[in-house]
């Protein structure tokens, strides 16, 4: 059948993240709504399928997330991303999913995106100001910086959420640290084999970790060991 839709991103969108609800990853009204609102198309580089349920190249080895992971992470972490709080997005890469945070955590709250890659961080802001999050950016509730997102971004620190976008060989001591008590932290772990694990801190400072799932994402590693490949 002809889609009758076709040409218009707005439905593609709306598409895919009907998708994801009919397969069960999206569960909540609210993380449907962000994603309905933040057009994926505004985040991935030409020429490529912005709506398919996969992960995309964006240059210096590195991929937007798929939608489902995105969507897994949004889930995992909305009870931490309530109006007032404050997120963390290590790897920040488009800004697609720090876009997303900063619509959950609204005005009163505080998206922070890290990325190691200048020209990313770059890029993200460009789309961040075509996209429904171009108010929070310029009112600062969201903000993308250039950094090595293992040592987490003191300045805004505790964080009520922390996602980390790319895989660690094991959780960094200071994103720990920088968990609020009540935090959550979602983090891919492990070399080629990763585990998506959600770690909870209790509020007498100990924590919960457990393995969601097993995922494949890029390394969190230095810049130079990325760009080498
Ligand atoms: N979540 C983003 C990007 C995922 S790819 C998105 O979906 O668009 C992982 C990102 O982590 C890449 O942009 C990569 O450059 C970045 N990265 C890897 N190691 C890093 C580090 N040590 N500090 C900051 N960013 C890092």
């Amino acid at each position: 059948m002809e889609q009758y839709w076709s040409g218009s991103a707005v439905n593609e969108n709306k598409g895919m993240v009907y998708n994801l609800q009919r397969y069960g990853i999206i569960t909540s009204r609210k993380v449907a709504e962000v994603m309905e609102t933040m057009d994926r198309g505004l985040f991935v580089p030409g020429g490529l399928q912005p709506y398919v349920d996969s992960p995309m190249p964006i240059g210096y080895n590195v991929t937007i997330s798929a939608p489902h992971m995105h969507a897994t992470c949004l889930q995992l972490l909305e009870k931490n991303l309530q109006p007032g709080m404050h997120a963390l997005d290590v790897g920040s890469g488009t800004g697609y999913l720090t876009a997303c945070f900063a619509l959950m955590v609204g005005p009163q709250g505080h998206a922070i995106g890290v990325e190691h890659i200048p020209e990313l961080v770059s890029f993200s802001i460009e789309n961040i100001k075509k996209s429904a999050a171009a108010q929070p950016l310029k009112d600062g509730s969201l903000s993308v910086h250039v950094g090595d997102g293992r040592e987490g971004w003191p300045e805004f620190a505790p964080y009520d959420a922390i996602h980390v976008g790319a895989a660690a060989p094991e959780i960094p001591q200071p994103l720990i640290d920088q968990l609020k008590p009540g935090g959550r932290m979602v983090i891919p772990v492990g070399n080629l084999f990763q585990d998506l694990q959600v770690v909870d801190k209790n509020s007498d400072g100990s924590i919960n970790i457990r393995t969601k799932t097993s995922v494949r994402y890029v390394p969190l590693t230095s810049r130079e060991a990325q760009l080498r490949g």
